[in-house]
């Protein structure tokens, strides 16, 4: 396993390619410390490079003039590809983000898999539109590919968010340029390589490693890039809009923060299963999860018996070696990561609340960067840990004494990403998931999902949905023809 080699360069136009300049920045491990490669660090002139491939590639119709059908069956085997090279994918992951090797491979392998799958099926199955005017016209309603799309993803599951964006975009019959995060770059590249393999043509589907202001600023202020797809922070994501608009007005679709309530009644019917989801939940993927129920709010009468059956389960959270099978939590991505997870914590001291688990980094594997699943009870609504998305395996504990009084709690937010509620009642659970202002509300679950549905947030959570055929609407422009009918009846 130790002698896996990198190549960190970029993938431009169907080749391998070092930034323009030279620059490379050091891809390094959390597991361990370890450095995985030196990795392209691409500048405005790499991404002129890639938009310029991209766009040809667009125009000479090689990818969107194909028939759909012929798209889907090379996107079929794109899918394929991933799966053929499942244990790899799934072990450059944990390398270089840190997350257990065994959800890699049955999570994010076969989830990005999957989505590339799916959106190659649905393909040749959307039909356009005819409208219903008067006999004297035919007025048709097409889809068209919006053109270049520019892709810029964050590290927390670097292959399905790149999935999520460049699978719609790619079925729908546009080019692609994929930013990776410069925390996680190195399984972008190599789906760029598998695509190939697969039959998408050289210069359709590039991916330019590097850092935010330097690869992803030029990508998302570009004049020759239709569409930017992004998900990351709320912080960037407004400047993605910023940046749309001050360059051609490009479609912009961010996909943000979340600080998401788990709303968990007294008549909850099934107590064990709901503090098993949520401290699962948090804790899955080091609490990087962007849906993560970070907000866990227990009806006062039951919050005692609830935390009691929770602390019962934290220590089966203790991380360890993330390429360990038995391993279910690893390690932060990197140490600016892990210091921004452990100020938070301090933070939550500092303001009052009480920390009943964790608290404190660790390091189950030499020169790693490793959090214990921590929970703080007595938490309120105005602390920071209450308010601000931490991005690490930390739980804020607070309480309720009825419906409306936890939904103004939970609505009291800039995000709105997802939601849960837990009841036996069936009007106080579909009340509460139609008063709650989120993108999704799980009801007596959390995280059930696949890719049938839309994902995507309320309010400062973002703009736009990925997943589900709705992703289509943004790829894809609305064309009006009104075809002249004088006829001669
Ligand atoms: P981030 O915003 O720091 O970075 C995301 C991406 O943007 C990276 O590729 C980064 O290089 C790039 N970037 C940074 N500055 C830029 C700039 N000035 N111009 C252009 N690009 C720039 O976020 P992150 O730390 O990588 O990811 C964590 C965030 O992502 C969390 O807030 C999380 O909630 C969010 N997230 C949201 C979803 C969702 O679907 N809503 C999914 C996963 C993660």
């Amino acid at each position: 396993m130790t002698d896996l080699s990198f190549d960190g360069r970029a993938f431009i136009n169907g080749e391998r390619i070092a930034a323009r300049d030279g620059q490379t920045f050091d891809c390094l491990s959390p597991v361990d410390g370890r450095l995985l490669t030196a990795v392209a660090r691409c500048g405005e002139a790499d991404i002129d490079a890639a938009v310029a491939a991209a766009r040809a590639a667009f125009e000479d119709r090689r990818w969107s003039g194909m028939a759909p059908a012929q798209r889907k069956r090379v996107m079929i085997k794109f899918a394929e590809q991933l799966i053929a090279h499942a244990d790899e994918l799934a072990l450059t992951e944990t390398l270089d983000m840190g997350k257990p090797v065994k959800y890699a491979r049955s999570v994010d392998v076969n989830s990005a898999a999957n989505c590339i799958r799916w959106y190659g099926e649905a393909v040749d199955k959307v039909y356009d539109e005819i409208a219903p005017t008067a006999s004297t016209a035919l007025a048709l309603i097409t889809r068209e590919p919006v053109g270049v799309v520019g892709v810029i993803v964050p590290w927390n599951y670097p292959m399905i968010m790149a999935a999520w964006k460049i699978a719609p975009a790619l079925a729908a019959g546009n080019s692609v340029v994929l930013k990776p995060s410069e925390k996680s770059p190195l399984t972008a590249l190599r789906l760029a390589e598998l695509a190939l393999a697969a039959g998408i043509p050289p210069g359709v589907f590039n991916v330019v490693p590097g850092y935010g202001a330097e690869a992803g600023s030029p990508l998302a202020l570009h004049m020759d890039v239709d569409c930017i797809a992004f998900t990351g922070s709320t912080r960037v994501g407004k400047q993605i809009h910023v940046m749309a608009g001050q360059s051609n007005l490009k479609r912009a679709w961010t996909e943000l923060g979340g600080k998401s309530p788990n709303i968990v009644f007294a008549d909850c019917p099934d107590l064990d299963k709901a503090v098993e989801a949520a401290v699962g939940s948090i804790f899955f993927n080091q609490g990087e999860s962007c849906n993560a129920p970070s907000r866990l709010f227990v009806e006062a009468s039951i919050k005692e018996a609830f935390l009691e059956k929770a602390l019962k389960l934290v220590p089966q959270y203790q991380p360890g070696n993330p390429l360990e099978k038995s391993t279910v939590m690893g390690a932060i991505v990197d140490r600016t990561q892990l210091d921004t997870v452990l100020r938070y914590i301090d933070s939550g001291q500092q303001e009052g609340a009480k920390l009943i688990a964790g608290g404190a980094a660790v390091e189950p594997v030499k020169g790693g960067l490793y959090v214990q699943p921590t929970i703080f009870d007595g938490v309120t609504n105005t602390m920071t840990i209450a308010r601000e998305e931490i991005f690490g395996p930390v739980l804020s504990v607070l309480s309720f004494t009825d419906a409306a009084d936890v939904v103004r709690q939970a609505n009291s937010n800039i995000y709105g990403l997802q939601a849960a509620v837990w009841t036996r009642d069936i009007n106080k659970a579909h009340g509460v998931a139609r008063a709650l202002r989120a993108g999704t509300v799980h009801v007596n679950q959390y995280d059930e999902d696949d890719i049938t549905v839309p994902f995507g947030g309320f309010k400062q959570s973002g703009v736009g949905r990925d997943k589900s055929l709705h992703a289509f609407d943004k790829y894809t422009e609305t064309k009006t023809t009104w075809i002249r009918i004088d006829s001669p009846l």
